[in-house]
């Protein structure tokens, strides 16, 4: 087996035993970052230089028996979180020169574990996609159809992973962004529980629902990445501070007594066949492994995407209207006055996705509009968050479909933007009631593109939903497919 088809806990294991040196795997993966990258594009920015210099210090620390659960592990990281001394650019032009001054929480708690950051990946500027299209790098095409999108706005970090050009990877995850191209690459990925994982040093797109999450070949190595960066942050003030459990220790494949639930409201027209079965065979799969699986109703999901759109937009104006040219990035260097630099360094700076974000945002804000759109969308977020409360007092964990399809081809909604946003349709309210959720390989279409299972739990209960992901996993042999490209 080569070295980048190990997973994270593989390595682990012969890094400890001195079978292999992080010297060793971190070339590995630079090799083949070198190889493959042309046709996935999947990074901004290749760490070469740092990255080795990490793994010569996580060897040092291997040899005198430093070891964490991360010491010596080439991870990516999406372009959204700042690291310092490496450029940060949110796949924006406007910070398409950016260094950061500074670590971010999750940043800062992997180097503290030596783990090597081998690159900043590509994802949609400023998270703002469904498709990894919205990039001012360039598209990312999906390791498994290169003609199709990799999902967004993690598009990056799911292709990086998929394509063996990294062990894991973080993502983020506002509406969908982890899950989404987990679900199109055949990858687990997992948005924690809104306040589980710190936020300091990630570029804002809408505060509220942002969140930090791993992006892994295997349920035990998204268990392993979350432990390294949950918890509480005192830079964070919306991080809870709340105990973070064994997750590893949770991974017993028994699942007696778990009650999950199919929410009625998420089969519905609009869903490929192809999802819809592979769905329904994962329902039967945890029939088989002695889960109880009933129906319950998720009433307030059909508001959920026009809720979505307006707050996060409506945070989406707010948070970039700090990219002035005067504080970050670019500047239009011909401006006649301090207005007209502000407007010419945001019209070059900005892609057109970001801009109908900002002017949706502002228009939800104004005054006038206000009370009838975003303090509007405030109120139907609480329903939406009730009636996952109340589904919770039913059952243990939700389960449904990822995307309503697999992955697109590039090119085929980027002209349609309500086509694009309704493919987060299944992934957003868990991000407007701010509970967990994971995305995992649950099949594949007639077409062989990856179909994605979502399991959606309890708020701070990512045990059991790493617990019922792990049992699925083992029985199952999805995870074990990979690209040949
Ligand atoms: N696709 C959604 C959007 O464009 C979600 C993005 C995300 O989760 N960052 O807003």
């Amino acid at each position: 087996m080569t070295i980048y088809d190990l997973t994270l806990a593989e390595l682990r294991a012969r890094l400890d035993n001195r079978e292999l040196s992080a010297v060793e795997v971190t070339n590995a993966y630079l090799s083949r970052i070198a190889a493959t990258n042309p046709a996935v594009n999947a990074f901004i920015t290749v760490c070469s230089d740092t990255a080795i210099a990490e793994a010569q210090a996580a060897d040092q620390a291997l040899a005198i028996g430093e070891v964490t659960p991360l010491t010596g592990l080439p991870i990516a990281v999406k372009d959204i979180f700042n690291t310092a001394g490496l450029r940060t650019t949110c796949a924006s032009r406007i910070l398409g020169n950016y260094i950061s001054p500074y670590d971010a929480t999750v940043i800062s708690r992997i180097k503290e574990q030596k783990a090597v950051i081998i690159g900043k990946l590509n994802m949609d500027e400023f998270a703002m996609g469904s498709s990894n299209e919205n990039s001012a790098f360039g598209a990312v095409h999906n390791p498994w159809n290169l003609k199709h999108v990799p999902g967004g706005s993690s598009g990056g970090s799911a292709a990086c992973v998929a394509a063996r050009q990294a062990v894991a990877a973080l993502g983020t995850d506002t509406g969908g962004s982890i899950r989404q191209p987990a679900s199109h690459c055949s990858v687990v990925g997992m948005k924690p529980t809104y306040g589980r994982v710190s936020r300091y040093g990630v570029v804002a797109y809408a505060s509220s629902l942002d969140q930090v999450g791993p992006i892994t070949r295997n349920v035990r190595d998204c268990a392993l990445l979350l432990q390294a960066i949950a918890g509480h942050d005192p830079a964070d003030s919306t991080s809870v501070n709340t105990p973070v459990p064994d997750y590893q220790a949770g991974l017993t494949g028994d699942l007696k007594g778990l009650r999950i639930g199919l929410p009625q409201e998420y089969f519905i027209e609009g869903l490929d066949n192809d999802v819809r079965k592979a769905v329904e065979q994962a329902t039967a799969t945890y029939r088989d492994l002695g889960a109880e699986v009933v129906e319950v109703s998720l009433p307030h999901t059909a508001y959920a995407v026009a809720c979505y759109y307006l707050i996060a937009t409506a945070e989406a104006s707010s948070n970039l209207a700090r990219y002035d040219g005067v504080r970050y990035g670019l500047r239009a260097d011909n401006a006649e006055n301090l207005i007209d630099m502000y407007m010419q360094s945001r019209a070059a700076g900005f892609g057109a996705e970001v801009k109908r974000r900002i002017m949706l945002g502002t228009y939800a804000l104004s005054s006038g509009y206000y009370d009838a759109y975003y303090l509007k969308a405030q109120k139907v977020r609480t329903l939406i968050r009730q009636d996952f409360l109340d589904a919770f007092e039913k059952v243990d964990t939700l389960l449904t479909p990822v995307a309503p399809t697999p992955a697109f081809a590039l090119g085929e909604k980027l002209n349609d933007p309500l086509q694009m946003y309704l493919s987060d349709i299944y992934t957003i309210p868990a991000n407007l009631a701010g509970t967990c959720a994971i995305s995992l390989p649950c099949g594949f279409s007639a077409n062989n593109l990856p179909i994605g299972l979502q399991l959606i739990g309890k708020p701070f209960d990512e045990m059991t939903l790493l617990r019922t992901a792990h049992a699925f996993e083992q029985a199952t042999e999805w995870h074990k497919r990979k690209p040949d490209f």
